[in-house]
């Protein structure tokens, strides 16, 4: 992910609550639930970095390793200038339940560097990756905790970060993040992991609801890596046509459907997708209140409100974006009958490609793009069908579910290993 318009602030309190409401079904033991409302550590570190003009700045940064009890941490890095603790620690957070959900033998961290990199040069933002990574030390590494491009950070900066690590061990050691480029050992597949990991969920979804998508209508928000794959699969994959897709810049609507190609053409000369011909132009409500069988938020959090949410008519949400439905609207689309694919599930298409990179770095040994999508396919299919069991067991809609899979699963591999 190069950038992404995600806010910065997303709230510790809001996956705490998360957390409790699973906890409270299952019944969960207190000293397991207390365990896993704090991160096991966090590390804040301080970096002077020489700037281009001469000065050195100072800058701040943070690594969270939320829990690892079903195997090392794994979680992205974000540069952000809006950059807090409170929002490292919650997204560490979500990456156990990620990783849980997905049965990949991971926990969860997230790490953070205040700084802008729009107004940083390359130069400089060398500099800084490879000051953080040397500050951050033996605190990460391929057992214990390994990052990934998140908010701002690219596969140039995974590459200088494993190289600085490599520098710091005396020899290679390209298994302590992932997201590199290929040339530096990152898979095949990881592209279009996140999309694809969200297509094959629709795919089970709407079988579940017997609904057919052959020439079915999508809309997607957010045309960026997630969004824009989506559009490309949700047409090769499952035969349905993208009638209305948005960026930062507007929404554009066409009943016929867009023509990935020519869209990304235009968007890649033009740098967005509104002016693109044959093309209305709509509102970014409008977009999301389409009367479509899927819609892919694929851009912001918290979207989907109480105030639209009695107003959206599609009968699938492919959570592509991280938080896109408010707690509020999640409760008034239940009641609807819309069937929701969480974020947990439908966006961790990516992290399941890492993990599929970890392990092939692990056994210096590459995977041809053909086998990681058909690792990543089951791997989706199974997470998909032990959300929809949880759902129905307990009643509960499938973001519950996919908490209650998550966290039973961590309290079991702590209860295992005599935590509590
Ligand atoms: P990106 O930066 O590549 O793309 C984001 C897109 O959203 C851009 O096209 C941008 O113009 C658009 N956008 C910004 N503001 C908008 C607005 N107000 N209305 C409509 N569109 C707007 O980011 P991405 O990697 O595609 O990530 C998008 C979402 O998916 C984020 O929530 C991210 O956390 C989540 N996600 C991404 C991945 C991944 O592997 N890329 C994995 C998990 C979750």
């Amino acid at each position: 992910m190069t950038q992404s318009p995600q806010s910065a602030q997303i709230s510790y309190n809001t996956s705490l609550k998360q957390l409790e409401n699973a906890a409270d079904i299952i019944k969960l033991d207190p000293a397991a639930y207390e365990l896993l409302r704090h991160p096991l550590r966090e590390l804040h570190v301080t970096m002077p970095v020489k700037m281009d003009n001469g000065s050195t700045k100072i800058f701040h940064g943070f690594r969270v390793q939320h829990n690892d009890a079903r195997g090392p941490n794994k979680g992205g890095i974000r540069f952000h200038p809006d950059e807090t603790i409170d929002t490292v620690r919650a997204l560490a957070s979500w990456m156990t339940w990620k990783t849980s959900v997905m049965d990949i033998p991971l926990g969860g961290g997230k790490g953070g560097v205040i700084c802008n990199p729009k107004n940083m040069s390359l130069g400089e933002l060398e500099r800084l990756s490879r000051a953080y990574i040397r500050q951050l030390g033996n605190f990460i590494g391929p057992q214990k905790d390994i990052p990934a491009p998140d908010v701002y950070t690219t596969p140039q900066i995974m590459a200088w970060i494993a190289d600085e690590y490599s520098i710091m061990h005396g020899h290679n050691q390209f298994g302590v993040i992932t997201g590199k480029p290929l040339a530096l050992g990152g898979s095949a597949g990881r592209g279009d992991a996140t999309a694809r990991g969200g297509i094959y969920c629709v795919r089970e979804a709407a079988e579940t609801i017997d609904l057919n998508l052959a020439g079915a209508r999508a809309a997607i928000q957010g045309y960026g890596n997630a969004g824009s794959y989506a559009h490309k699969l949700a047409v090769e994959l499952l035969g349905m046509k993208v009638i209305a897709v948005s960026d930062s810049s507007g929404s554009i609507y066409n009943p016929d459907g867009f023509l990935y190609e020519a869209l990304m053409a235009h968007k890649k000369k033009s740098g967005s997708v509104t002016g693109f011909p044959e093309a209305a132009a709509i509102s970014d409500k409008e977009l999301l209140e389409l009367d479509v069988a899927v819609l892919f938020p694929a851009a912001l959090d918290s979207v989907i409100t109480k105030t639209n949410a009695p107003d959206i008519r599609a009968k699938i949400i492919a959570e592509l974006a991280n938080g896109p439905t408010t707690p509020e609207a999640d409760t008034i689309l239940y009641k609807k009958g819309v069937y929701i694919i969480p974020d947990l599930l439908c966006n961790a298409g990516g992290v399941t490609v890492s993990y599929f990179e970890m392990v092939q770095n692990a056994y210096g040994y590459y995977w041809e793009e053909k086998e990681v999508q058909q690792r990543l396919e089951k791997k989706m299919k199974t997470a998909f069908l032990a959300v929809q069991q949880k759902s129905k067991a307990y009643n509960v809609n499938n973001r519950l579910a996919a908490y209650i899979v998550a966290v039973e699963r961590v309290a079991e591999a702590m209860k295992l290993r005599g935590w509590y």
